[in-house]
């Protein structure tokens, strides 16, 4: 027993130390402490020695297999370091491999448009005002002259949030809300979002709008046809024709529609002696804002006096200037998020 207890240690010594793989590790387990390994047999073989000796072969024997068990742990604990290293060693960055690529944001097309005539009214010395997209009745309304009964409120398709508060159908309740605080003289814009009950491939629920307003002592029609002649000639080109043309709003009076000469046939109506042009519908004119002299009774509502002072407003639909100026034929496109639309206003 002494004897074999001896050689078994000379060759579990001979078989430790550096392991190649874990397959190795395996193997010397089964083969020592397996149920049917040489030092598990040695153990249960134990009974068969003398009792004298049995403590001290039994104590060897328990630390060979101690020894054993350490050897094995520190093994495989070896290998996954060296496994490690060897990953780190060859597993370098490719550099010259193309990457993924973060896929490009760009601004949407409205955010350019609203911008852009934004920047034309700042260089007018205008500035810009805020309004709540959630209003009331009387601002959305009744102080822009538009009473409970009147007709113009059936062109606005309203939706109405609760208690008398509604989604602003246009930003012309900026106006009031500006004129409610302040005195004249005022140099107004109000751009921003507005709602309304409508969803074709000219109208979107939602849309956005720039409003505008200008009050002081003598402000005329003169002023408005200026400040509008000037700002179309900046967006679309120097020079386009414009035409104002008498129109009707419950806030304002008079009134004027304001249009361009067609950005497609340049106003002659029809490209061609057989068709009339799509775009203008043959007119060679395109509806482009709706403007005014801020009707006296406005003021009253915002307790100005009409006697003092006078001004004119206008309003415009984003949407409209930059489908006609992008040649972008329906409006959802707008909102639809399609990324393949969007990189195009990049
Ligand atoms: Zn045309």
């Amino acid at each position: 027993m002494k004897d074999s207890l001896e050689s078994l240690r000379g060759e579990i010594a001979a078989r430790v130390g550096r392991f190649s793989n874990e397959q190795e590790i395996d193997q010397l387990r089964v083969e020592y402490l397996g149920r049917k390994g040489k030092l598990t047999l040695m153990l249960r073989s134990l009974k068969e020695v003398p009792v004298k000796e049995r403590p001290k072969i039994g104590n060897q024997l328990n630390r060979l297999r101690s020894y054993l068990e350490e050897q094995i742990e520190t093994g495989l604990k070896e290998l996954r370091v060296r496994e490690k290293e060897r990953l780190l060693r060859e597993e370098r960055i490719d550099i010259s491999l193309p990457g993924s690529r973060l896929e490009r944001g760009s601004i949407h097309p409205i955010t350019l448009m609203m911008d852009e005539i934004i920047d034309v009214f700042l260089g007018m010395g205008f500035e810009i005002a805020r309004g709540p997209d959630i209003e009331d009745d009387y601002h959305n309304f009744e102080a822009l002259n538009i009473p409970k009964d009147h007709p113009a409120r059936d062109m606005q398709d309203t939706f109405f949030v609760t208690d008398g508060r509604l989604l602003r159908t246009h930003t012309s309740p900026v106006q009031i809300r500006v004129m409610e605080t302040r005195q004249p003289p005022l140099q107004i814009i109000a751009p921003g979002a507005v709602y309304r009950h409508d969803d074709d491939s000219t109208h979107s629920p939602i849309f956005h709008q720039v409003e505008g307003f200008m009050v002081d002592h003598h402000i005329t029609f003169r002023d408005l046809k200026g400040v509008l002649t000037h700002f179309l000639h900046q967006i679309f080109q120097k020079e386009i024709k414009v035409r104002f043309r008498p129109s009707f709003f419950p806030f304002t009076e008079p009134s004027a529609e304001v249009d361009i000469e067609c950005l497609l046939c340049s106003g002659k109506g029809s490209p061609s002696a057989q068709q009339s042009c799509r775009v203008c519908k043959g007119s060679g004119w395109l509806e482009i804002l709706g403007s005014g002299m801020i009707d006296p009774s406005v003021f009253q509502f915002v307790g100005y006096s009409p006697e003092k002072f006078s001004g004119f407003a206008f309003g415009m639909g984003v949407e409209r200037i930059a489908m006609l100026k992008f040649r972008i034929e329906d409006i959802r496109l707008f909102f639809q998020n399609d990324i393949r639309f969007l990189r195009q206003f990049r």
